[in-house]
């Protein structure tokens, strides 16, 4: 159960003052809680600045352009001429060294008259203009009597906003919320504490929300940086004690005498590569231990991970046990089960796949056959861990391009048998940091080299404007008999426009190719979409327009060309993985990343990256990189998935400090019952990874 002292911070945000259902709907966009936002995200809603209103200058100083926080005299008021209700309200103020209009859009009067009367001495803050030759404030942000200056706060957080909630509302609401904030017990080590000149919980949430500094808002300050630990440290806890949950020694063995290993291995067109093998081993010996498997395989596109993954599947069912391969679509898991079925018939293994589409009678005849055990290997979506899908004895579950999952759906996997082993895979290399972050839990095997016969992808950078061009030299691929990839813009904010970008260019590109032209687009049904796949795949349509539903695992190896429109709007990674799906086959492949001008500081290094490597791993380490400049440019809105307050590219330096005292706190406290130990419960708590909490009752 939640510690009670954490329960006012999980109320919702319709407790506060002024909430009401309408700035409801609003805290939950803005804070992206669409079923409620709680006080809780308020406190982690951290500024991206302050206004600094401590320049008190007399008017003939103040620089124009600034904030400036000025004392004046109010002489004369010129409301709007009758009629003119559109013209400003002017307000002329003046003190002993210079003159200054304050300028109202659609004010009242008695608005005006109540805080700027004329003849009284009031102090105004805001920016600064110079307009025809006089210096004017419009709308000031704040206006108070001489005697009210201590009302004045003269640092003044700003956070993020969405259209519809104001500034000076989300501040209203995040200071109710601070002075809400309860006592806690700190989690800390306070040796360490101190060592990092780290505040305490509540002194570095106010120092964020109530800056006495401008510089107290600094992320590698102390107020953040501890924030930062906290979470961290939550993150690190929760991955272990899953990890411990998952580890619990078993009597099982569950790799087989590697006959049917074998027979595949001989079966294959192809000699496995020096890290597939490696990668193979490893597995093998997880299988071997009485212990469970929890193995991330780090491949890039194209590495070869299918094979080691059907390998691992072989070892289990050797051993008279099953296993399961989820994937994170439909095209994928069909992809799977095309790679598979052929080498699977070849050896006698009975493979079979279940995604949302299997239906009815025969979806009820592949579950009996799964429960009785009559089916080896079974690929699909996450149908895979629905109720009602038994298996007769799981022993290895393998989930691809994990990064989509969380630790909640590791568990539910591990339900589905007893001491289910995990293998999860990933195409999109992720820097060292990061995987100690969120795969802290795991083991790691990586697949660095290609399979050999691969040639390098040409990849060029192409300005829009130069469309025409693109299109004659994709003419003349489809010419040559190659095929086409051509990706669609993203549109980040809409699905629907998407969509929109990519029938447009179907159509245009239909008109010169005609019929050789597919399209394949996310709201299409699955089997709209398997049938314009499939009939790219053998060769009927030669140019395959797309939104980015193909950028994973989609294996056509006979494409070879790649168009991406608008690359400048695509993150690293997903570049990557777009190239990723030409250059699959023997012959050269080229890709065209099509871009707006002008192009923005880190889309150009982005672009850059691209032309100059292939390599997944270099990609995702510069990802990180310019992830880093973009929040330095401000171009960054939010911290990473997952994380509320903690930036990698800042607080990265905490990672190892942070798995070190959880290995170390969890070694001497298991239960977390000690006082610190309890301290570190309501962490878990406060950053919501307290699912990890429950396998220590379980445990
Ligand atoms: P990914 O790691 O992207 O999932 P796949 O498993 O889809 O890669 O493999 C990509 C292609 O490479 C497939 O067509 C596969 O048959 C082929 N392949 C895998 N391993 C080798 C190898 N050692 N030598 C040659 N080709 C290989
Ligand atoms: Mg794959």
């Amino acid at each position: 159960m939640r510690p009670t002292a954490l329960n006012p911070l999980f109320a919702e945000v319709t407790t506060l003052a002024g909430v009401g259902p309408k700035l409801d709907k609003l805290y939950r966009r803005l804070l992206g809680r669409e079923d409620g936002a709680r006080l809780l995200d308020l406190l982690f809603h951290l500024p991206t600045g302050a206004v600094d209103r401590r320049a008190r200058p007399k008017l003939a100083e103040v620089v124009p352009g600034q904030v400036a926080t000025v004392t004046v005299h109010v002489d004369r008021h010129r409301p709007p001429p009758p009629g003119r209700s559109r013209a400003p309200y002017l307000i002329y103020a003046s003190d002993d060294t210079g003159d200054l209009v304050l300028t109202y859009f659609a004010a009242r009067k008695d608005f005006i008259d109540k805080i700027l009367p004329v003849g009284e001495t009031r102090i105004v803050s805001g920016t600064t203009a110079l307009y025809d030759g006089m210096l004017q404030m419009v709308h000031p942000d704040r206006v108070v009597a001489e005697s009210e200056l201590d009302k004045l706060p003269l640092v003044e957080p700003v956070y993020p906003l969405t259209e519809g909630l104001s500034l000076y509302q989300v501040r209203k609401a995040v200071d109710l919320t601070v002075a809400r904030l309860p006592q806690l017990p700190e989690w800390q080590d306070d040796a360490f504490r101190k060592r990092e000149g780290f505040p305490p919980f509540a002194d570095a949430i106010k120092a964020l929300h109530r800056p006495a500094e401008p510089s107290d808002l600094a992320p590698e300050g102390p107020a953040w940086s501890r924030l930062a630990y906290d979470e961290l440290l939550a993150g690190q806890l929760a991955l272990m004690l899953v990890r411990a949950n998952l580890r619990r020694p078993r009597g099982r063995v569950s790799a087989g005498d590697g006959s049917l290993r074998a027979k595949i291995t001989a079966a294959l067109p192809y000699r496995l590569t020096g890290s597939q093998a490696r990668a193979i081993s490893e597995i093998a010996t997880d299988l071997e231990k009485p212990e469970r498997m929890l193995r991330l395989l780090q491949g890039d596109v194209g590495s070869g991970k299918t094979v080691v993954a059907l390998l691992a599947a072989a070892a289990v069912i050797e051993a008279g046990r099953q296993a399961a391969i989820m994937a994170p679509t439909e095209i994928l898991a069909r992809q799977h089960l095309k790679t598979v079925a052929p080498l699977a018939a070849l050896v006698g293994l009975r493979v079979a796949i279940l995604t949302g589409r299997e239906k009815g009678r025969e979806r009820a005849d592949m579950l009996a056959r799964l429960a009785a055990g009559e089916i080896d290997l079974l690929i699909g979506t996450h149908a895979l861990f629905q109720e009602g899908v038994d298996f007769h004895d799981l022993a290895l579950a393998v989930v691809d391009e994990q990064h989509r999952f969380g630790v909640h759906q590791r568990l539910a996997l591990a339900q589905k048998g007893e001491a289910v082993d995990v293998l999860v895979m990933t195409a999109t290399p992720i820097p060292r940091t990061l995987v100690l972050t969120y795969f802290g839990d795991m083991d790691m095997s990586e697949l660095r080299e290609k399979p050999a016969g691969r040639q390098p992808i040409d990849t060029r950078t192409v300005p829009l404007d130069r469309l025409d061009e693109v299109v004659d030299a994709v003419g003349r691929a489809l010419s040559d008999g190659r095929q086409v990839y051509w990706v669609c813009p993203l549109v980040e904010e809409s699905e629907t426009s998407d969509l929109a970008a990519a029938g447009d260019r179907f159509a245009d590109l239909a008109q010169h190719f005609g019929d050789r032209v597919g399209l394949v687009h996310g709201r299409m049904k699955g089997s709209e979409k398997d049938a314009a796949m499939a009939a790219f795949a053998s060769g009927d349509t030669r140019l395959l327009v797309a939104t980015t539903v193909i950028e994973v695992g989609v294996d056509v190896p006979e494409a070879t060309v790649m168009v991406i429109e608008h690359a400048e709007r695509f993150g690293l990674a997903q570049l990557h993985q777009l190239r990723g799906r030409v250059g699959r086959g023997a012959g050269k492949s080229t890709c065209l990343l099509l871009y707006k001008t002008p192009l923005g500081e880190t889309a150009k290094a982005r672009l850059a990256v691209m032309r100059e490597t292939e390599d997944g791993f270099r990609i995702a380490e510069e990802d990180l990189r310019l992830r880093g400049e973009g929040d330095v440019l401000g171009t960054r809105q939010s911290g990473l998935p997952g994380f509320k307050v903690a930036r990698l590219e800042v607080h990265s330096k905490f990672l190892q400090t942070a798995r070190d005292d959880a290995a170390l706190t969890l070694a001497r406290d298991p239960g977390l019952t000690s006082e610190r130990g309890e301290a570190l419960r309501t962490l878990l708590y406060l950053f919501e990874r307290d699912e990890a909490i429950r396998l220590l009752r379980a445990g």
